[in-house]
C-alpha cells in the first residue's frame, strides 16, 4: 500500500471520529503524513498502534468556571485541560485564555505539544488547556478572580509530576502568580507545579524572553546552513505578545532589522527597523491592554489599518501571533517579496495552502514545534530547579537554551536531510516521533 492510500485510510477513520475539529485533524495529518510508512515498517510501533493512540488524547476534561465580576454578576465561562500524552515525561504545556479556545484547538494544541515537548529532548509529555474566557476589557481584580475560579477546577487534574501548566496567549507571569497561588491554597503544599512563575518564588531566569530568543537561535542555525548570518538580515514579525517582542529584540540585538510588529486590525511597519524602545513601547501597550495603533511621535514606524506584515520585502519571517495566521496569498506575498526564511514563533501559523506555497517556493520553513520549542524548553528547566530547590544564573539558563536550540536544530535537520536541501517540518516530525514511540511501544498495552 502506498504512503497516501494507508494516510487516507488512516485519516478517514479519524475524522469520521472526529468531526468539527479542523485544527486537530490538519496537525494529525501533518504528522501522520510524515511517519505513517515509519509505523508501518518498525514491527514494534506497528503492533503498539502508536499513530492511533496519538491521535486520541489521554484524557481530557472541561469544566464550568464560575466567577464573578466588579458589580457582583455571576459569569460563566468554559474551562479545558487536554492531557494528550505522558509517555515520556508529566503532561506539560500552557494555559490560553481567548475567545477563539475551542476543543478542538486545544486537542490541535496539546497534540502538537507532546512531539515538541519530545524534540527538547528532556523528559516531558504533552498537554495543553485554557478558556474561552477574554481577559480584554476586564478590570485586573476581574482576572484575578477568574484565575482562582479557573484553578479550582483544575487543581484535582495537576501536579508537579502529573501535570505541568504554564502560560500560553493571554496567560503571562500576572497571571501565572494567580493561578500558583490558588493551587498554593488548595492542595496546601509548594512545589513547581506550575512553570514561567515570577523568579521570587521559583520561576526561572529567562523563562519569559525562552520562546523569542530560542526562534531566534534556531533562525541562526539554520541560516549557518547556508553560511549566512542573521546580521543585516530584515525580518517580518507578526505579533505583539510574549514571543513576538522578544524575538524582535534578540533579533535586533544580533543586527538584524525587524520592520514589523503586528495586532488583529493592522501592522506597526518600520521601513529602516524598530528600535529596542519601540518594542519596549509595544510590550508596554500589551501590558496595559492598549493597542497599537497610535504610536509616539518618536517611534520608527507607522501604523498601517489592515495591512499584513507579509507584504512587506524581506529575508526572514517569523509568524508569532497565532494558528493559521498566515493563508495562501499572505504566502504568495512572502514569496513575492523575496522572503528565503520562515521560521514559525506560533504554534501551526500556516493554513495548509501557505504551507503548499512556501514548500513550492523553496522558502527554508521551521516548523514550530522545533523553532519555537525554546519556552518550553526553558519550562523544563524550571521543573529541575524545582525539584532540585536550586536556580541557575540566567547565563546559565541562556546557555542551556542556546545548546538545546542548536541540538534540536541538529536533530531534525539529519533527519529531514533531502540530497542539498533540509525538510525542517518532516525532521521534526519524524525525531519526536521516534521518541514518543520508542517509549508507547515499550510499555505494552495500556
Ligand atoms: N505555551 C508554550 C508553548 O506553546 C509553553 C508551554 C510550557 O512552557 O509548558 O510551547
Amino acid at each position: 500500500m502506498s504512503r497516501d492510500s494507508l494516510l487516507e485510510e488512516f485519516m478517514e477513520e479519524v475524522e469520521a471520529r472526529n468531526p468539527g475539529e479542523p485544527e486537530f485533524l490538519q496537525a494529525l495529518r501533518h504528522v501522520a503524513r510524515d511517519t505513517i510508512t515509519i509505523e508501518k515498517a518498525h514491527a514494534e510501533y506497528a503492533r503498539a498502534r502508536v499513530l492511533a493512540r496519538l491521535a486520541k488524547p489521554d484524557r481530557m476534561v472541561e469544566f464550568r468556571v464560575t466567577w464573578q465580576d466588579d458589580d457582583h454578576r455571576i459569569r460563566v465561562n468554559r474551562g479545558w485541560r487536554v492531557q494528550h500524552s505522558n509517555a515520556i515525561g508529566p503532561y506539560k504545556g500552557g494555559l490560553r485564555f481567548h475567545p477563539s479556545v475551542t476543543p478542538s484547538i486545544l486537542k490541535f494544541l496539546a497534540f502538537e505539544q507532546t512531539f515538541k515537548n519530545a524534540l527538547t529532548g528532556l523528559p516531558l509529555g504533552g498537554g495543553k488547556g485554557g478558556s474561552d474566557f477574554d481577559p480584554r476589557g476586564h478590570s485586573d481584580a476581574e482576572i484575578m478572580r477568574f484565575c482562582q475560579a479557573f484553578m479550582m477546577q483544575l487543581t484535582p487534574f495537576i501536579g508537579p509530576d502529573r501535570d505541568v501548566p504554564a502560560g500560553d496567549i493571554n496567560v503571562g507571569t500576572r497571571e501565572i502568580g494567580w493561578l500558583f497561588a490558588a493551587y498554593k491554597a488548595q492542595a496546601n503544599e509548594f512545589t513547581g507545579v506550575l512553570t514561567g512563575k515570577g523568579r521570587s518564588f521559583g520561576g526561572s531566569a529567562v523563562r519569559v524572553e525562552a520562546t523569542g530568543w530560542g526562534l531566534v537561535y534556531f533562525t541562526q542555525a539554520m541560516l549557518a546552513v547556508q553560511g549566512e548570518d542573521i546580521e543585516g538580515k530584515r525580518i517580518a514579525i507578526s505579533g505583539k505578545g510574549n514571543v513576538a517582542t522578544h524575538a524582535a529584540e534578540k533579533a535586533i540585538a544580533c543586527g538584524a532589522r525587524v520592520i514589523t510588529l503586528s495586532d488583529t486590525s493592522g501592522t506597526l511597519i518600520a521601513p529602516d527597523g524598530l528600535t529596542f524602545e519601540d518594542v519596549a513601547w509595544v510590550r508596554a501597550c500589551k501590558e496595559a491592554g492598549s493597542d497599537i495603533s497610535e504610536p509616539p511621535r518618536t517611534c520608527n514606524a507607522k501604523y498601517h489599518d489592515g495591512n499584513n506584515p507579509w507584504e512587506q520585502e524581506v529575508d526572514i519571517a517569523l509568524p508569532c501571533a497565532t494558528q493559521n495566521e498566515i493563508d495562501g496569498p499572505m504566502a504568495q506575498a512572502l514569496v513575492d517579496g523575496g522572503t528565503r526564511y520562515l521560521a514559525e514563533g506560533a504554534n501551526m501559523p500556516l493554513a495548509d495552502e501557505a504551507v503548499a506555497t512556501i514548500a513550492k517556493a523553496n522558502i527554508t520553513r521551521a516548523p514550530g514545534k522545533a523553532s519555537n520549542a525554546g519556552g518550553v524548553a526553558v519550562s523544563g528547566l524550571e521543573m529541575s530547579q524545582n525539584s532540585r530547590r536550586r536556580f541557575a544564573t540566567p547565563e546559565e539558563v541562556d546557555a542551556d537554551l542556546k545548546d538545546i536550540m542548536r541540538t534540536i536544530h541538529a536533530r531534525i535537520a539529519d533527519e529531514g536531510r533531502d540530497d542539498d536541501r533540509i525538510d525542517y517540518s518532516r525532521g521534526a516530525n519524524v525525531a519526536s516521533f521516534r521518541r514518543v514511540a520508542d517509549a508507547i511501544a515499550s510499555m505494552g498495552a495500556i
